[in-house]
């Protein structure tokens, strides 16, 4: 079946979120919810859609997608969900009301189409009780988490009459079009991620109050030291609201199976009840078990101590255990301190509910592990944990804490869960044996590459290349948050070489990595060494260097695609405008920022962007409007939120591809790649037509105007100087003669050696390397 309109009821947290995700799919969207008590009858729809465009993290990828959403209301406009394909319900978790409503739907939507719930722990059989056969062959669960946008894991669960037609459509909408990591679970409460997140959250408070950790403490070894986002268990909490976790309680154990552990795990604590009742229930209340008291103009961080309910100012954790364990969490748990007791507690009593909840919930590990990766973004999974302890130390663990060893570690019998074989990834199967993972078709991921390779073509400190078949070299960054240095030039240089005329054994290159960030943009540490001994002869190397290198790959006789997710900044983002094709994760974040460290782009960022905005037929006609758009998107350090805001800032073309789920990335960039290879020819060089001084003159009284308001400091000034002198071309320019783009080049490199030589910038470099932010100097 084909999947073209949706429609999603309830337009709360939830449901105005998943429609906004459909609309940045591109998929037009119907959002309906109960008609407004006064005034416009489609106010809550309406609202919901006004309120995401002022919400941060923006929903929507892009302004424009808001345009995707038509709003009504459930008494008025249920005709419109005649329209559509998919009908997804997000409305109060109450299967009452729930099924009143599917009553209601059935009879207006068109035949074929599917309707699923977002509920979070109702299971399917309960939610289709007493509906039709024909409700029931088109119904599933798809649960998505908040914020929807996000977070990478649909949970999807048909029942036993579910037509499998329409299983596989909304698992393949989910997958390619949403970018989901699409997770088939078993119809039990809660399905996978939070079956075992409740637990664990639960578990993780027991133990801090239990033990008298601070939650400071509790976080600091509960967080990073796991693999688990630094907020633990107390950040999250308040993240989701302290009074979520009453009622998903209240739902999970009305539906969990008798014996389940978590009934022996769940208790209410006095202190977190009485926060709920004042209101303390988080970032979204009076807040949580952190704040920020600005009582008295102040701005104090502060927390709550467990035992009285009473915020006292926050204190930094400093546990031994943490500090000693490092990244080996059998160490941490061996610890003797509270923080080794709380790890080994936390981890024995959550690691062990995952291990005995399988095949229960779902048919093998690796989706466990997906779950709790996509759905709660730590780094590694239930069993991927129990490997990194080692699943005979697991199952003494177990019988020390008291907790039945699970019969699946049994199964393990000392054996990991995960093991490479013949450079294949392979998952312990509840049988006792191994199976090889399996990745959907159109899944190409450099981690498997990399261990199927066992090593790289190339490699030095800060770069590696890869074969990735097909003829294709994949230049992977491996340095410090990615950071662009000389390593990585000389990576360029040799994947260039190797390639030769593309008519070898190469056909084309990709640029490509699996950090959360594909590149921060250049080693400030580097740079700011060689300022502070004065090798100005070596940093004007540097600047050329990457200069030269950039123009080699674009001008190179073989196609560069560049397939970045997350953040490319600075000289991270110029191999982006280097590149013939950008295949970009729809989460990428790209920017040229060198502003905020006092410079301007280099390495050929300004140049290209001019080109690109001269060349934008949407733009008003003559050289000035090119100068200023790129000036002020320079001048600004804007950052495009998501790819599809990249595209209107020109960082990426029209022609540029997006690809919303991240593991299709490198596989859209590789069949980009080689489709380009076919009779490539390398792009004509730009020449510019640049108004010159006149131009200068009218960005820097822009500027002064800026400075009268004060958005504008002293050193922004000098920057904007320099960049309004590259970007008009120079004292020479003048509109009459096109220059080449050497020339704007040269300019860049001048502007850029004027700049370092400032005291204002070398503190703003400073800064940015000792706190990660900008200087406002
Ligand atoms: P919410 O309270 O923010 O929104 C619920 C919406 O349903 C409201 O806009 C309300 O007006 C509407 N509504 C209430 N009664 C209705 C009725 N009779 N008919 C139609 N609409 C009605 O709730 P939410 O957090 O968005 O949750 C919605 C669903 O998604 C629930 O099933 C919940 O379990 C599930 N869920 C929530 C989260 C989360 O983190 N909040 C995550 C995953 C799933």
């Amino acid at each position: 079946m084909k999947i073209e309109r949706a429609a999603v009821i309830g337009a709360g947290v939830m449901g105005a979120g998943i429609a906004a995700h459909f609309a940045n799919a591109g998929i037009p969207v119907v959002l309906l919810d109960i008609p407004a008590k006064e005034g416009d009858r489609s106010a809550i729809a309406k609202g919901a859609v006004a309120k995401m465009l002022k919400t941060d993290p923006a929903p929507f990828m892009h302004r424009g997608a808001a345009k995707l959403v038509t709003t009504g209301n459930l008494e008025d406009d249920l005709h419109l969900l005649a329209d559509v394909d998919w009908i997804v319900e997000a409305i109060i978790e109450n299967p009452a009301i729930k099924a009143d409503l599917y009553k209601r739907i059935d009879p207006v939507r068109k035949a074929g189409s599917v309707v699923s719930s977002n509920t979070s722990t109702i299971p399917l059989a309960v939610l289709t009780e007493g509906q039709s056969d024909r409700f029931k062959s088109d119904f599933l669960i798809t649960h998505f988490f908040n914020p929807p946008r996000y977070m990478r894991l649909l949970e999807i669960v048909g029942g036993p009459q579910t037509r499998a037609d329409a299983l596989a459509a909304v698992a393949g909408i989910g997958d390619r079009r949403l970018g989901k990591g699409v997770v088939h679970c078993k119809d039990t409460p809660g399905f996978i991620a939070n079956r075992i997140g409740v637990l664990w959250i639960q578990a993780a408070v027991n133990a801090a109050i239990d033990l008298g950790l601070t939650v400071e403490e509790a976080d600091a070894v509960g967080g990073r030291p796991m693999g688990i986002p630094k907020t633990g268990v107390f950040g999250l909490m308040d993240l989701v609201g302290l009074d979520l976790m009453p009622h998903i309680a209240k739902s999970m154990l009305a539906t969990l199976p008798a014996d389940d552990a978590y009934r022996g795990v769940m208790r209410e604590h006095p202190v977190i009840t009485k926060m709920i009742a004042e209101g303390y229930t988080g970032r979204k209340g009076k807040g949580g078990f952190y704040r920020i008291n600005k009582a008295g103009g102040g701005k104090v961080k502060e927390s709550v101590d467990l035992r009285t309910g009473a915020y006292a100012p926050s204190e930094k954790a400093r546990l031994e255990s943490v500090s000693s364990a490092g990244r080996d969490l059998r160490k941490l748990c061996e610890h003797p301190d509270k923080g080794g007791q709380f790890a080994r507690r936390v981890l024995a009593q959550t690691l062990a509910y995952a291990a005995s909840l399988v095949p229960q919930i779902a048919d093998s590990i690796v989706a466990v592990d997906e779950g709790m990766r996509l759905g709660y973004a730590w780094k590694q999974g239930p069993f991927e944990l129990i490997d990194r302890l080692g699943t005979a130390w697991f199952a003494d663990l177990c019988k020390s804490e008291g907790i039945p060893v699970p019969a699946l570690v049994e199964t393990a019998a000392g054996r990991p869960f995960y093991r490479v074989e013949d450079g294949k990834l392979q998952h312990l199967t509840t049988a006792g044996v191994y199976d090889t993972v399996v990745r959907p078709d159109g899944v190409l991921l450099l981690s498997d590459v990399k261990r199927a390779a066992g090593k790289p073509v190339w490699k030095n400190a800060s770069a590696s290349l890869w074969d990735i078949g097909d003829g294709v070299l994949c230049v992977e960054f491996t340095s410090k948050m990615n950071a662009v240095d000389g390593d990585i030039m000389a990576a360029y240089g040799r994947a260039m070489k190797l390639i030769g005329d593309g008519k070898g054994d190469w056909k084309a290159l990709v640029i490509h990595n699996e950090a959360d960030n594909f590149s921060v943009g250049a080693n400030l540490g580097l740079a700011l060494f060689a300022l502070n001994i004065g090798l100005w002869p070596q940093i004007e190397e540097m600047v050329e260097a990457g200069q030269r290198t950039y123009r080699a790959l674009r001008y190179a006789p073989f196609p560069v695609v560049a397939a970045p997710s997350g953040m490319a900044l600075g000289g991270g983002c110029e191999i982006l405008l280097h590149s013939d094709h950008v295949q970009a994760h729809a989460e990428t974040y790209v920017g040229l920022v060198e502003v905020g460290v006092g410079l301007i782009p280099a390495w050929g960022g300004c140049t290209e962007m001019l080109a690109r905005h001269a060349k934008n037929p949407r733009a008003p006609r003559g050289p000035m409007p090119a100068v200023a758009k790129a000036f002020e998107i320079i001048s600004t350090a804007t950052v495009a939120k998501s790819a599809a805001e990249a595209k209107e800032l020109l960082y990426f073309r029209s022609s540029d591809g997006v690809t919303m789920n991240r593991d299709r990335l490198l596989a859209d960039a590789k069949a980009k790649a080689l489709q380009l290879a076919e009779n490539y020819t390398p792009p004509e060089k730009d020449s510019f037509v640049l108004p010159g001084p006149t131009a200068r003159a009218a960005l820097e009284l822009a500027v002064e105007g800026f400075a009268l308001q004060g958005k504008v400091t002293e050193h922004d000034k000098v920057v904007c100087a320099a960049l309004a002198d590259v970007l008009s071309g120079g004292p020479d320019a003048d509109a009459s003669k096109p220059v080449g783009e050497d020339a704007v080049l040269e300019l860049e490199r001048s502007a850029f050696m004027k700049l370092v030589h400032t005291n204002g910038t070398i503190d703003r470099i400073e800064h940015m390397l000792l706190t990660g932010k900008p200087l406002r100097n």
